[in-house]
C-alpha cells in the first residue's frame, strides 16, 4: 500500500470525515436519548407518586396502603414504590419511622437522603452508599385526616435507566469502528475502480517514447473526467510527434543537402594534392583539410542513416544468421587494427547460436562494438568476445580491459554526438554516434543493449537479442 497514493488519500478522507460525522451524530443522539429518558422517568416517577398518594389512608393514627381495586400492574408499581417513601413534616423531620423498609432506613442512617428531606416539593437524587443512584419526587400529603402537614418523598433506584444507556453508548463505541472498517473496504475497492482508467493511462503513456509517438490511448471509459485527459493526452502526443517528425526531417535534410557540397570538396582536395608544384605548407594544410572532410563525412552520413532509421525509411530484410560464424568474420576483420595496438582478440561462442537478422545491419552494430573496445583499450590489453544462449535470447558479449566509463557518463553513451572524453574520442576519429546506432539496430531486433563499465578496469557491453533454432533447409 502506497501512502502517497491519491486512493490512500481518498480513503483516508473518508474515513476522517465519516468518523467525525458519525461521533457527532452518536453524541447528538446519546444525549438526546438520555434527556428524554429522564424526562420519561420523572414523569413517570411524578404519576406513580401521585398514584401512591391518593391510595394511602390514615387510620388509627396508622398508614395503610390500598391496592383494593387496582389492576395487577398498577398494584405492583404501588408494591415497588413501597421500599422507597419517607414521610416527613415541613421541616424535614422524620414521621412514622415504623413504616420504613431497611433500604430506607440504611439510607437515613447513612445521611443520604438528607437533602430530599428538607424539600417540600418536586425531584432530587442522591447516591447511597454502594454508588447506586436514587430519583426522588416528593409531593405535599392531603391535609385530610393527617395530625399535621406531611410531606412524602417516593424514590426510584435510577441504575436500570443508567445501564440501558451505558449499554447504548458500548454499543456505539464498538460500532464506529466496524463501520469504519466496513466503509474503508468499500472505499479502498471504489476508489481503484474509479482510478483504474488512470492507471491504464498511465501505463499507455510509460510506453510511449520516440519510436512510437504516433500511439493513440483508447480508453473503453466513458466518465467525462477519463474522456477529457485522454483527449488532452493524445492531443499532446500529435503534437510532440509532429514536431519530432519536422526535426527528423530537418535532420535528414540537413545531413543530405551537406553530402554534395562534402564529396565536392574532398574530391577537389584530392585533385589539387595530386599537383607536384604544391609548396609543402599548402600540401600539409590540404592534407589536413582532407581529414577533416573526411571525418565531418562520416558525420553526415552516420546522421543520415539514424535520421533515416528512426524515421522508418530503413529496411530490414531478416534471415538466420549463425552468431557463432559471425563473431569468427567480425573479428578476423578487426584483427590487423587490433594487432596495431598489440592487442589480442579471443572468441568463445556457444555452438548452434542462431538468430533472425539483418546481416548488414547486424555486422554494423557489432562492428561498431569491436572498434569501441579496441579505440578504447589500452596497449595490448585483452579483448574477449563472447556468445551464449540465456533463457530465449542470445547474449553476445563485448569485454575490453580499456579506460572504461564513468558512472556519470554510462546513461548518456547511447545518445548522439554524447562522448564520454571528447579529446580522446576525437583523436581515435570517434564522433558519438556509433553507440546511437547500435541501440537502434538492436532494437530494430527486438534485443536491448547493456553495459558495465568501471574506470580504468574496462568495460562490457551485452547485446541480447531473440534466439533461433537452426532452420532446417
Ligand atoms: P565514439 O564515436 O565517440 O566512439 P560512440 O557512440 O561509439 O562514439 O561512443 C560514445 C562514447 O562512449 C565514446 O565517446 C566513449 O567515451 C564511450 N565509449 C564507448 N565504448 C567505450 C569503451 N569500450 N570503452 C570506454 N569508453 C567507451
Amino acid at each position: 500500500m502506497n501512502f502517497n497514493s491519491l486512493r490512500f488519500r481518498l480513503i483516508w478522507t473518508q474515513a476522517i470525515v465519516v468518523a467525525a460525522v458519525v461521533v457527532c451524530i452518536g453524541l447528538i443522539r446519546y444525549q438526546l436519548s438520555s434527556n428524554r429518558s429522564e424526562l420519561r422517568f420523572d414523569q413517570t416517577l411524578a404519576n406513580d407518586a401521585q398514584f401512591f398518594v391518593s391510595r394511602f389512608k390514615f387510620e388509627n393514627n396508622r398508614f395503610s396502603l390500598s391496592t383494593d381495586g387496582l389492576s395487577t400492574r398498577s398494584a405492583l408499581a404501588i408494591q415497588e414504590l413501597e421500599h422507597y417513601f419517607v414521610v416527613t413534616d415541613l421541616e424535614g423531620g422524620v414521621l412514622y419511622e415504623d413504616l420504613h423498609n431497611r433500604f430506607i432506613r440504611v439510607m437515613l442512617s447513612e445521611g443520604e437522603l438528607s437533602s430530599i428531606l428538607r424539600q417540600q416539593n418536586g425531584y432530587g437524587q442522591v447516591s447511597a452508599e454502594d454508588g447506586s443512584v436514587y430519583r426522588f419526587f416528593s409531593i405535599p400529603m392531603p391535609a385530610g385526616g393527617l395530625p399535621q402537614p406531611a410531606v412524602i418523598h417516593i424514590g426510584r433506584s435510577l441504575e436500570l435507566q443508567k445501564g440501558v444507556m451505558r449499554e447504548y453508548l458500548l454499543l456505539y463505541i464498538y460500532s464506529v469502528p466496524l463501520i469504519l472498517v466496513v466503509l474503508m473496504a468499500l472505499g479502498w475497492y471504489f476508489a481503484g475502480r474509479a482510478l483504474k482508467p488512470f492507471e491504464e493511462i498511465t501505463r499507455t503513456a510509460e510506453k510511449i517514447n520516440y519510436e512510437n509517438l504516433n500511439t493513440q490511448i483508447t480508453s473503453t471509459h466513458k466518465e467525462q473526467e477519463v474522456q477529457r485527459l485522454v483527449q488532452s493526452f493524445n492531443a499532446m502526443v500529435s503534437r510532440l510527434n509532429k514536431s519530432f517528425n519536422q526535426m527528423r526531417k530537418f535532420n535528414a535534410d540537413v545531413a543530405h543537402e551537406l553530402r554534395t557540397p562534402l564529396s565536392i570538396l574532398q574530391g577537389e582536395t584530392e585533385l589539387a594534392l595530386r599537383s607536384a608544384s604544391l609548396p609543402e605548407e599548402i600540401r600539409s594544410v590540404l592534407i589536413s583539410n582532407l581529414e577533416e572532410l573526411d571525418r565531418l563525412t562520416r558525420i553526415v552520413n552516420d546522421l543520415l542513416t539514424l535520421s533515416e532509421a528512426e524515421a522508418g525509411r530503413q529496411v530490414l530484410v531478416k534471415e538466420p544468421v549463425p552468431v557463432g560464424d559471425l563473431l569468427e568474420d567480425l573479428v578476423d576483420q578487426m584483427r590487423l587494427i587490433a594487432s596495431d595496438r598489440n592487442l589480442v582478440m579471443d572468441v568463445r561462442c556457444a555452438p548452434d547460436l542462431w538468430i533472425n537478422a539483418d546481416k548488414l545491419w547486424i555486422r554494423r552494430a557489432i562492428l561498431n562494438l569491436l572498434d569501441n573496445a579496441i579505440k578504447y583499450s589500452k596497449e595490448s590489453g585483452p579483448i574477449d568476445i563472447s556468445a551464449i544462449k540465456e533463457n530465449s535470447m542470445i547474449r553476445i558479449g563485448v569485454r575490453d580491459s580499456g579506460i572504461g566509463i564513468r558512472n556519470e557518463d554510462l546513461p548518456y553513451i547511447f545518445d548522439r554526438l554524447y562522448r564520454a572524453d571528447p579529446a580522446r574520442s576525437r583523436a581515435s576519429g570517434g564522433v558519438g554516434l556509433g553507440l546511437s546506432l547500435v541501440k537502434w539496430i538492436v532494437e530494430a531486433h527486438q534485443g536491448s543493449i547493456r553495459v558495465q563499465s568501471h574506470p580504468n578496469i574496462g568495460s562490457l557491453f551485452e547485446v541480447l537479442i531473440p534466439s533461433i533454432s537452426r532452420p532446417v533447409y
